[in-house]
């Protein structure tokens, strides 16, 4: 990997650059803190991506996406963190798409993938369910074919933004005579079908993210299982192998180093900004040098991607446990920078499910600097935990690099 400055890179961040600036709508710029942004701003910036021919950064050209390469996308991801610009349906976008362009029919792209480029459908995933997170083959919601649907019973759960979701992709078992990974299959269903109840899951940070999905003889039409019956684990194994680069989920971590560049310039501590204190200084360029090597780990791991190098998959795995440990590190030193302040819960907004509560008696030092810094810490434990445990990430950093 070479590390020199590339210069196609650099122009095309000038690019990205340029757009956020033309495009990025004032009130929405920097606006974004927390996990995910509220669904209003979520879909009104999708849209205008969508408008400049954006709406699917991960995707080939071929399937209507922008057809950035791993590093470009990677530039992009970072700009619109820098520049505070809302998230994207992490779901349908880096997820589903994918899934869809590689394993689904003719009827299901038409049907599925231009509502995800305009923000008219956001999705959830339903994989975990008690007793089957890690051990995910495990699982035991039933689907039992009737004529052309699906009779499926059971119950998801941590199914995040279920209660903001249009549609659920999950896995179901169609087949307990088979080996356990055999008998899984990849369905999609409309939440609004009759059957499905949500229930909210509150977590340590006061917000609504997760949620329990149960199913009660709900009717999915066949023609909604991608990849055929009994494909689901093919196609899980695809959509977690998908994007290793993007497992350190740097857009993050560059966003904590926005919000710790500017606490430090604005918190004033005994008549000097934070900055000028030494242990904070040292405290912040150890964190920065830290981004920067996941940084440069990131660029390389996307650069295997392009190759399709099996050495990402390991890589992906080193990435997931050294960016999320990151995460959880640098939240917590917001929370600390924070000083008195740090002691009082922040709420998150309303859109989040938090309270909303303000503390008047101790006005911020700058306006939307506190807000959902102390509940983020908070959810920032989970990091380790989603998307592959830091455990399980070691154990196939072991198995791959030592051949086990
Ligand atoms: C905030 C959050 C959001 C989530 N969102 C979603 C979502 O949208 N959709 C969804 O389907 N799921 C979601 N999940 C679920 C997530 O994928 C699971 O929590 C995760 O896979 C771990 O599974 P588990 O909770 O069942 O823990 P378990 O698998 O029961 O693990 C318990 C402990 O045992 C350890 N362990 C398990 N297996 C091994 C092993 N082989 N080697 C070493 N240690 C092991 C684990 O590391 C952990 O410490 C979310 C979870 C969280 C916390």
């Amino acid at each position: 990997m070479d590390f020199r400055p590339d210069t196609g890179l650099d122009a095309f961040r000038q690019q990205v650059r340029a757009f956020l600036r033309e495009n990025l709508p004032a009130e929405l710029a920097g606006s974004q803190h927390g996990v995910r942004s509220p669904r209003a701003d979520l879909v009104r910036w999708q849209r205008i991506l969508n408008q400049h021919g954006w709406g699917a950064p991960y995707w080939t050209a071929d399937h209507g996406g922008t057809g950035w390469t791993a590093q470009q996308r990677l530039v992009f991801d970072e700009e619109c963190a820098a520049a505070g610009a809302p998230t994207q349906d992490v779901f349908g976008q880096r997820l589903l798409g994918p899934v869809l362009n590689h394993f689904g029919t003719a009827a299901q792209k038409a049907e599925h993938l231009p509502p995800i480029f305009n923000g008219d459908r956001l999705w959830c995933q339903g994989f975990s369910e008690p007793g089957s997170g890690s051990d995910l083959a495990s699982l035991r919601m039933q689907a039992v074919r009737e004529g052309d649907h699906y009779v499926v019973n059971g119950q998801k759960i941590w199914t995040s933004y279920a209660h903001q979701a249009d549609w659920i992709f999950m896995l179901v078992r169609t087949d307990a005579s088979v080996k356990k990974q055999a008998g899984i299959s990849f369905l999609l269903a409309d939440m609004k079908t009759p059957g499905i109840t949500v229930r909210p899951i509150l977590t340590i940070d006061g917000c609504h993210h997760l949620n329990e999905t149960f199913f009660d003889n709900v009717r999915v039409r066949v023609v909604n299982c991608v990849g055929g019956e009994g494909a689901g684990w093919a196609v899980t194994k695809f959509l977690l192998n998908n994007e290793h680069a993007a497992t350190a989920d740097l857009p993050t971590l560059v966003r904590f180093r926005r919000q710790l560049r500017k606490l430090a310039t604005t918190l004033v501590v005994d008549g000097k900004p934070l900055i000028e204190r030494p242990e904070f200084a040292q405290r912040l360029a150890r964190l920065e040098a830290e981004l920067q090597a996941i940084g440069m780990l990131v660029q390389r791991v996307a650069a295997m991607e392009e190759d399709h190098s099996p050495g990402a998959h390991v890589l992906g795995s080193m990435l997931k446990i050294r960016g999320t440990e990151l995460q959880q590190r640098m939240s917590e030193f917001l929370v600390e920078s924070l000083g008195h302040y740090g002691a009082y819960a922040y709420a998150e907004a309303d859109a989040h499910g938090g309270s909303g509560a303000t503390y008047d008696a101790l006005p911020m030092p700058a306006p939307g600097l506190g807000p959902g810094i102390a509940s983020e810490m908070f959810f920032r434990r989970a990091s380790t935990i989603y998307g592959g445990t830091s455990e399980v990430q070691r154990g196939i950093i072991a198995k791959l690099m030592f051949q086990l």
